[in-house]
Protein backbone atom coordinates (compact mmCIF):
# COMPACT_ATOMS: atom_id res chain seq x y z
CA UNK A 1 0.00 0.00 0.00
CA UNK A 2 1.34 3.28 -0.90
CA UNK A 3 1.64 6.18 1.80
CA UNK A 4 -0.58 9.46 1.22
CA UNK A 5 1.06 12.99 1.63
CA UNK A 6 -1.71 14.83 3.03
CA UNK A 7 -1.46 18.66 4.30
CA UNK A 8 -2.52 18.68 8.32
CA UNK A 9 -3.81 21.87 9.47
CA UNK A 10 -4.21 21.72 13.39
CA UNK A 11 -5.79 25.21 13.74
CA UNK A 12 -6.42 26.97 16.86
CA UNK A 13 -8.37 27.02 20.22
CA UNK A 14 -9.57 22.59 20.49
CA UNK A 15 -8.49 21.89 17.33
CA UNK A 16 -4.66 21.55 18.14
CA UNK A 17 -6.77 18.32 20.55
CA UNK A 18 -9.08 16.96 17.94
CA UNK A 19 -6.00 16.48 15.10
CA UNK A 20 -3.92 14.50 17.32
CA UNK A 21 -6.33 12.61 18.52
CA UNK A 22 -8.22 11.88 14.90
CA UNK A 23 -4.89 11.34 13.15
CA UNK A 24 -4.21 8.44 15.66
CA UNK A 25 -7.63 6.77 15.27
CA UNK A 26 -7.23 6.93 11.08
CA UNK A 27 -3.26 5.61 11.66
CA UNK A 28 -5.25 2.90 13.39
CA UNK A 29 -7.21 1.71 10.38
CA UNK A 30 -3.98 0.76 9.06
CA UNK A 31 -4.12 3.35 6.00
CA UNK A 32 -0.30 4.74 5.41
CA UNK A 33 -0.32 8.66 4.94
CA UNK A 34 2.47 11.10 5.70
CA UNK A 35 1.01 14.16 7.03
CA UNK A 36 2.27 17.16 6.04
CA UNK A 37 1.72 19.64 8.84
CA UNK A 38 1.27 23.58 8.01
CA UNK A 39 -0.09 26.44 10.58
CA UNK A 40 -3.00 28.90 10.18
CA UNK A 41 -5.36 30.82 12.68
CA UNK A 42 -5.00 33.49 15.12
CA UNK A 43 -1.88 32.08 16.73
CA UNK A 44 0.69 32.24 13.74
CA UNK A 45 -0.94 36.14 13.19
CA UNK A 46 2.55 37.45 14.88
CA UNK A 47 4.60 35.11 13.28
CA UNK A 48 3.81 35.33 9.26
CA UNK A 49 1.91 38.75 9.75
CA UNK A 50 -1.40 37.09 8.21
CA UNK A 51 -3.48 33.73 9.75
CA UNK A 52 -3.00 31.97 6.38
CA UNK A 53 0.62 31.84 5.26
CA UNK A 54 1.05 31.21 1.64
CA UNK A 55 3.31 27.97 2.05
CA UNK A 56 -0.38 26.68 4.06
CA UNK A 57 -1.85 27.03 0.56
CA UNK A 58 0.89 25.94 -1.34
CA UNK A 59 0.54 22.59 0.41
CA UNK A 60 -2.75 21.82 0.28
CA UNK A 61 -2.44 22.72 -3.92
CA UNK A 62 0.29 20.00 -4.06
CA UNK A 63 -1.28 17.50 -2.25
CA UNK A 64 -4.90 17.99 -3.27
CA UNK A 65 -5.60 16.56 0.24
CA UNK A 66 -6.00 18.24 3.69
CA UNK A 67 -7.63 17.46 6.90
CA UNK A 68 -8.42 20.45 8.94
CA UNK A 69 -8.82 21.75 12.68
CA UNK A 70 -11.22 24.56 13.57
CA UNK A 71 -10.04 28.14 13.31
CA UNK A 72 -10.84 31.24 15.31
CA UNK A 73 -12.57 34.14 13.72
CA UNK A 74 -12.52 37.06 15.96
CA UNK A 75 -15.68 38.55 15.38
CA UNK A 76 -16.18 42.33 14.13
CA UNK A 77 -12.86 43.08 13.73
CA UNK A 78 -9.43 41.48 12.95
CA UNK A 79 -8.87 39.10 9.82
CA UNK A 80 -11.50 37.73 7.92
CA UNK A 81 -12.21 34.10 8.63
CA UNK A 82 -9.50 32.02 7.49
CA UNK A 83 -11.87 29.13 7.23
CA UNK A 84 -14.13 31.36 4.29
CA UNK A 85 -9.97 32.38 2.70
CA UNK A 86 -9.27 28.85 2.44
CA UNK A 87 -12.60 27.88 0.37
CA UNK A 88 -12.26 30.75 -1.70
CA UNK A 89 -8.73 30.83 -2.26
CA UNK A 90 -8.76 27.52 -3.19
CA UNK A 91 -12.27 27.32 -5.17
CA UNK A 92 -13.69 24.50 -2.82
CA UNK A 93 -16.77 25.46 -3.72
CA UNK A 94 -18.91 22.46 -2.74
CA UNK A 95 -19.28 21.87 1.27
CA UNK A 96 -20.62 18.50 1.95
CA UNK A 97 -22.27 17.92 5.67
CA UNK A 98 -24.02 14.74 6.22
CA UNK A 99 -26.27 14.52 9.22
CA UNK A 100 -27.44 11.05 10.38
CA UNK A 101 -28.75 9.96 13.35
CA UNK A 102 -26.59 7.41 15.68
CA UNK A 103 -27.92 5.26 18.02
CA UNK A 104 -26.74 6.15 21.47
CA UNK A 105 -27.03 9.98 20.88
CA UNK A 106 -29.69 11.55 22.75
CA UNK A 107 -31.78 13.53 19.82
CA UNK A 108 -35.44 14.07 19.29
CA UNK A 109 -35.23 12.13 16.42
CA UNK A 110 -33.77 8.44 15.54
CA UNK A 111 -34.34 8.05 11.58
CA UNK A 112 -32.35 11.17 9.92
CA UNK A 113 -29.93 10.50 7.23
CA UNK A 114 -29.69 13.35 5.50
CA UNK A 115 -26.90 15.56 3.33
CA UNK A 116 -26.60 19.69 3.30
CA UNK A 117 -24.68 20.55 -0.01
CA UNK A 118 -23.65 24.26 0.73
CA UNK A 119 -22.40 26.80 -2.01
CA UNK A 120 -18.93 27.54 -0.70
CA UNK A 121 -17.94 31.11 -2.38
CA UNK A 122 -20.68 33.26 -3.27
CA UNK A 123 -23.30 34.84 -1.91
CA UNK A 124 -22.99 37.29 0.96
CA UNK A 125 -19.70 35.45 1.82
CA UNK A 126 -18.06 36.63 -1.09
CA UNK A 127 -16.56 39.60 1.72
CA UNK A 128 -17.99 42.12 -0.63
CA UNK A 129 -18.93 44.55 2.38
CA UNK A 130 -18.78 48.67 2.27
CA UNK A 131 -18.27 50.70 5.65
CA UNK A 132 -20.66 53.38 6.17
CA UNK A 133 -20.39 56.83 5.27
CA UNK A 134 -17.55 55.81 2.38
CA UNK A 135 -17.63 57.31 -0.81
CA UNK A 136 -18.11 53.76 -2.64
CA UNK A 137 -21.10 53.26 0.04
CA UNK A 138 -22.52 56.77 -0.78
CA UNK A 139 -22.30 55.69 -4.65
CA UNK A 140 -24.67 52.18 -3.71
CA UNK A 141 -26.87 54.59 -1.55
CA UNK A 142 -27.53 56.75 -4.41
CA UNK A 143 -28.31 53.63 -6.90
CA UNK A 144 -30.36 52.19 -4.96
CA UNK A 145 -32.74 55.35 -5.40
CA UNK A 146 -32.53 55.79 -1.86
CA UNK A 147 -33.97 52.70 -0.70
CA UNK A 148 -30.95 52.41 1.82
CA UNK A 149 -30.73 54.38 4.64
CA UNK A 150 -27.45 57.13 4.41
CA UNK A 151 -25.70 55.62 7.80
CA UNK A 152 -25.65 51.87 6.58
CA UNK A 153 -22.79 49.68 6.24
CA UNK A 154 -23.85 47.51 3.07
CA UNK A 155 -22.70 43.46 1.98
CA UNK A 156 -23.04 42.41 -1.66
CA UNK A 157 -24.83 39.23 -2.24
CA UNK A 158 -23.20 37.61 -5.71
CA UNK A 159 -24.87 34.91 -7.06
CA UNK A 160 -23.94 33.68 -10.45
CA UNK A 161 -25.32 30.99 -12.56
CA UNK A 162 -21.94 29.35 -12.99
CA UNK A 163 -21.59 28.98 -8.94
CA UNK A 164 -25.31 27.62 -8.47
CA UNK A 165 -25.09 25.63 -11.87
CA UNK A 166 -22.12 23.75 -10.40
CA UNK A 167 -23.16 23.20 -6.96
CA UNK A 168 -26.70 21.61 -7.96
CA UNK A 169 -24.54 19.34 -10.36
CA UNK A 170 -22.33 18.08 -7.42
CA UNK A 171 -25.20 17.43 -5.41
CA UNK A 172 -27.05 15.59 -8.17
CA UNK A 173 -23.57 13.87 -8.68
CA UNK A 174 -23.56 12.89 -4.97
CA UNK A 175 -27.24 11.80 -4.94
CA UNK A 176 -26.41 9.51 -7.67
CA UNK A 177 -23.86 8.43 -6.70
CA UNK A 178 -24.56 7.00 -2.95
CA UNK A 179 -27.98 5.79 -4.33
CA UNK A 180 -30.20 8.94 -2.35
CA UNK A 181 -33.18 9.28 -3.93
CA UNK A 182 -34.11 13.45 -3.45
CA UNK A 183 -32.82 16.73 -3.69
CA UNK A 184 -34.35 19.83 -2.81
CA UNK A 185 -33.18 22.98 -3.28
CA UNK A 186 -33.81 25.74 -1.16
CA UNK A 187 -33.85 29.48 -1.21
CA UNK A 188 -35.67 33.03 -0.49
CA UNK A 189 -36.39 33.73 -4.24
CA UNK A 190 -39.74 34.85 -3.82
CA UNK A 191 -38.28 38.14 -1.98
CA UNK A 192 -34.71 37.64 -3.63
CA UNK A 193 -35.91 37.53 -7.04
CA UNK A 194 -32.41 38.01 -8.68
CA UNK A 195 -30.12 36.53 -6.88
CA UNK A 196 -32.07 33.50 -5.16
CA UNK A 197 -34.38 33.30 -7.90
CA UNK A 198 -30.94 32.85 -10.47
CA UNK A 199 -29.88 30.17 -8.28
CA UNK A 200 -33.22 28.82 -8.01
CA UNK A 201 -33.55 28.83 -12.00
CA UNK A 202 -30.05 26.96 -12.38
CA UNK A 203 -31.39 24.32 -10.12
CA UNK A 204 -34.45 23.11 -11.84
CA UNK A 205 -32.41 23.04 -15.37
CA UNK A 206 -29.88 20.70 -13.54
CA UNK A 207 -32.73 18.91 -11.96
CA UNK A 208 -33.98 18.44 -15.64
CA UNK A 209 -30.91 16.63 -16.56
CA UNK A 210 -31.06 13.69 -14.12
CA UNK A 211 -35.10 12.05 -14.26
CA UNK A 212 -34.30 9.09 -12.06
CA UNK A 213 -33.68 11.83 -8.84
CA UNK A 214 -36.96 13.36 -7.28
CA UNK A 215 -36.20 17.09 -7.23
CA UNK A 216 -38.42 19.66 -5.07
CA UNK A 217 -37.90 23.24 -3.49
CA UNK A 218 -38.40 24.89 -0.50
CA UNK A 219 -38.30 28.69 1.11
CA UNK A 220 -35.42 29.00 3.19
CA UNK A 221 -38.07 29.62 6.49
CA UNK A 222 -40.42 26.69 5.95
CA UNK A 223 -37.47 24.61 5.82
CA UNK A 224 -36.76 25.61 8.92
CA UNK A 225 -40.07 24.73 10.17
CA UNK A 226 -40.04 20.99 8.15
CA UNK A 227 -36.96 20.23 9.18
CA UNK A 228 -37.92 20.42 13.55
CA UNK A 229 -40.77 18.75 12.26
CA UNK A 230 -40.52 15.91 9.80
CA UNK A 231 -36.41 15.80 8.94
CA UNK A 232 -36.40 12.38 7.89
CA UNK A 233 -38.38 13.67 4.89
CA UNK A 234 -35.93 15.26 3.72
CA UNK A 235 -32.61 13.29 1.58
CA UNK A 236 -29.95 15.36 -0.63
CA UNK A 237 -30.42 19.62 0.57
CA UNK A 238 -28.92 22.18 -1.76
CA UNK A 239 -27.90 25.33 -0.75
CA UNK A 240 -26.57 28.96 -1.23
CA UNK A 241 -24.04 29.93 1.44
CA UNK A 242 -25.65 31.16 3.96
CA UNK A 243 -28.59 29.41 4.36
CA UNK A 244 -26.55 26.40 3.67
CA UNK A 245 -24.18 27.35 7.09
CA UNK A 246 -27.36 28.11 9.11
CA UNK A 247 -28.85 24.98 8.28
CA UNK A 248 -25.89 22.67 8.98
CA UNK A 249 -26.14 24.05 12.46
CA UNK A 250 -29.52 23.28 12.76
CA UNK A 251 -29.51 19.96 11.28
CA UNK A 252 -26.50 18.83 13.58
CA UNK A 253 -28.66 20.15 16.64
CA UNK A 254 -31.13 17.29 14.80
CA UNK A 255 -28.79 14.71 15.82
CA UNK A 256 -27.49 15.43 18.71
CA UNK A 257 -24.85 18.68 18.13
CA UNK A 258 -21.88 19.75 16.96
CA UNK A 259 -19.77 17.06 18.29
CA UNK A 260 -20.83 14.39 15.30
CA UNK A 261 -21.18 17.01 12.14
CA UNK A 262 -18.46 15.87 9.98
CA UNK A 263 -17.66 18.63 6.92
CA UNK A 264 -15.77 18.72 3.56
CA UNK A 265 -15.16 21.12 1.25
CA UNK A 266 -14.59 19.90 -2.29
CA UNK A 267 -13.27 21.58 -5.42
CA UNK A 268 -12.66 20.58 -8.90
CA UNK A 269 -9.29 18.56 -8.10
CA UNK A 270 -8.54 19.32 -4.43
CA UNK A 271 -10.81 18.32 -1.52
CA UNK A 272 -10.31 19.76 2.10
CA UNK A 273 -11.51 17.95 5.35
CA UNK A 274 -13.31 19.64 8.35
CA UNK A 275 -15.73 19.64 11.08
CA UNK A 276 -18.97 21.93 11.03
CA UNK A 277 -17.83 23.16 14.33
CA UNK A 278 -15.63 26.33 15.49
CA UNK A 279 -12.72 26.35 17.63
CA UNK A 280 -14.93 26.02 20.76
CA UNK A 281 -11.90 28.23 22.64
CA UNK A 282 -13.73 27.88 26.31
CA UNK A 283 -12.80 24.59 26.26
CA UNK A 284 -9.00 24.72 24.73
CA UNK A 285 -6.34 22.81 26.27
CA UNK A 286 -8.94 20.60 28.53
CA UNK A 287 -9.15 17.61 26.63
CA UNK A 288 -13.02 17.47 26.92
CA UNK A 289 -14.18 18.44 23.25
CA UNK A 290 -16.31 15.35 21.51
CA UNK A 291 -13.37 14.41 18.74
CA UNK A 292 -16.45 12.59 16.93
CA UNK A 293 -17.16 15.25 14.12
CA UNK A 294 -13.36 15.74 12.64
CA UNK A 295 -13.22 11.80 13.25
CA UNK A 296 -16.06 11.53 10.74
CA UNK A 297 -14.70 13.96 8.60
CA UNK A 298 -11.27 11.61 8.54
CA UNK A 299 -14.15 9.19 7.57
CA UNK A 300 -15.11 11.17 4.64
CA UNK A 301 -11.74 11.53 3.98
CA UNK A 302 -10.79 8.35 3.62
CA UNK A 303 -13.65 7.27 1.09
CA UNK A 304 -12.11 10.44 -0.96
CA UNK A 305 -8.97 8.45 -0.90
CA UNK A 306 -10.71 5.22 -2.67
CA UNK A 307 -10.13 3.58 1.15
CA UNK A 308 -13.68 2.36 1.31
CA UNK A 309 -12.91 -0.56 3.33
CA UNK A 310 -10.73 1.46 5.92
CA UNK A 311 -14.42 4.18 5.79
CA UNK A 312 -16.27 1.86 6.65
CA UNK A 313 -14.29 -0.01 9.31
CA UNK A 314 -13.80 3.30 11.23
CA UNK A 315 -17.41 4.52 11.04
CA UNK A 316 -18.53 1.01 12.22
CA UNK A 317 -16.02 1.82 15.22
CA UNK A 318 -17.34 5.33 15.94
CA UNK A 319 -20.56 3.86 15.80
CA UNK A 320 -20.23 1.40 18.28
CA UNK A 321 -18.48 3.52 20.82
CA UNK A 322 -21.37 5.69 20.88
CA UNK A 323 -23.95 3.08 21.12
CA UNK A 324 -21.91 1.59 24.22
CA UNK A 325 -21.95 5.12 25.69
CA UNK A 326 -19.72 4.21 28.40
CA UNK A 327 -16.45 6.25 26.54
CA UNK A 328 -18.06 9.05 25.40
CA UNK A 329 -17.49 12.74 25.92
CA UNK A 330 -20.03 15.15 27.93
CA UNK A 331 -21.77 16.36 25.19
CA UNK A 332 -23.02 12.79 24.92
CA UNK A 333 -23.73 12.48 28.37
CA UNK A 334 -20.48 10.81 29.72
CA UNK A 335 -17.12 11.57 31.03
CA UNK A 336 -14.24 10.56 28.70
CA UNK A 337 -11.55 13.45 27.57
CA UNK A 338 -10.91 13.70 23.81
CA UNK A 339 -8.27 11.28 23.69
CA UNK A 340 -9.92 8.63 25.57
CA UNK A 341 -13.17 8.59 23.64
CA UNK A 342 -10.47 8.50 20.40
CA UNK A 343 -8.67 5.61 22.10
CA UNK A 344 -11.98 4.19 22.73
CA UNK A 345 -12.00 4.04 19.00
CA UNK A 346 -8.67 2.66 18.26
CA UNK A 347 -9.75 -0.47 20.37
CA UNK A 348 -12.38 -1.35 17.77
CA UNK A 349 -9.93 -0.99 15.26
CA UNK A 350 -8.07 -2.96 16.07
P1 LIG B 1 -18.18 26.49 18.20
O1 LIG B 1 -18.68 25.47 17.23
O2 LIG B 1 -16.72 26.63 18.34
O3 LIG B 1 -18.75 26.16 19.65
C1 LIG B 1 -20.08 26.41 20.08
C2 LIG B 1 -20.39 25.45 21.19
O4 LIG B 1 -20.66 24.17 20.61
C3 LIG B 1 -19.22 25.21 22.14
O5 LIG B 1 -19.17 26.13 23.16
C4 LIG B 1 -19.55 23.83 22.64
O6 LIG B 1 -20.53 23.91 23.63
C5 LIG B 1 -20.14 23.15 21.42
N1 LIG B 1 -19.13 22.41 20.65
C6 LIG B 1 -18.47 22.78 19.55
N2 LIG B 1 -17.66 21.82 19.14
C7 LIG B 1 -17.81 20.81 20.01
C8 LIG B 1 -17.22 19.51 20.11
N3 LIG B 1 -16.31 19.05 19.25
N4 LIG B 1 -17.58 18.73 21.16
C9 LIG B 1 -18.50 19.14 22.03
N5 LIG B 1 -19.09 20.34 21.99
C10 LIG B 1 -18.75 21.16 20.98
O7 LIG B 1 -18.89 27.86 17.78
P2 LIG B 1 -18.53 29.35 18.17
O8 LIG B 1 -18.29 29.43 19.65
O9 LIG B 1 -19.60 30.15 17.55
O10 LIG B 1 -17.19 29.63 17.40
C11 LIG B 1 -15.90 29.67 17.99
C12 LIG B 1 -14.94 30.12 16.93
O11 LIG B 1 -14.83 29.14 15.89
C13 LIG B 1 -15.38 31.42 16.24
O12 LIG B 1 -14.26 32.24 16.11
C14 LIG B 1 -15.90 30.95 14.90
O13 LIG B 1 -15.76 31.94 13.93
C15 LIG B 1 -15.00 29.77 14.63
N6 LIG B 1 -15.56 28.80 13.68
C16 LIG B 1 -14.67 28.12 12.93
C17 LIG B 1 -15.12 27.14 12.06
C18 LIG B 1 -14.13 26.39 11.22
O14 LIG B 1 -12.96 26.37 11.57
N7 LIG B 1 -14.54 25.78 10.14
C19 LIG B 1 -16.50 26.83 11.98
C20 LIG B 1 -17.38 27.52 12.82
C21 LIG B 1 -16.89 28.51 13.67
Amino acid sequence: MSTRTITLIPGDGTGPELTETTIKVIEATGVKIQWEIKEAGSDVMEKYGTPLPDDTLASIRKNKVALKGPITTPIGTGFRSVNVAIRKELDLYSCLRPCKTYQGVTSRFQDIDLVIVRENTEDLYAGVEFAPKTAETQQIIALSANKIRPDSAISIKPISWFGSERIVRFAFDYARAHNRRKVTAVTKANIMKFTDGLFLEAARSVAAQYPGIEYEERLIDNMCMQLVQKPERYDVIVLPNLYGDILSDLCAGLVGGLGVAPGANFGSDMAVFEAVHGSAPKYKGLNKVNPTALILSGQLMLEHLGEMEAALRLGAAVSAVIAEKKMVTYDMGGSAGTREMGDAIIKKLQ
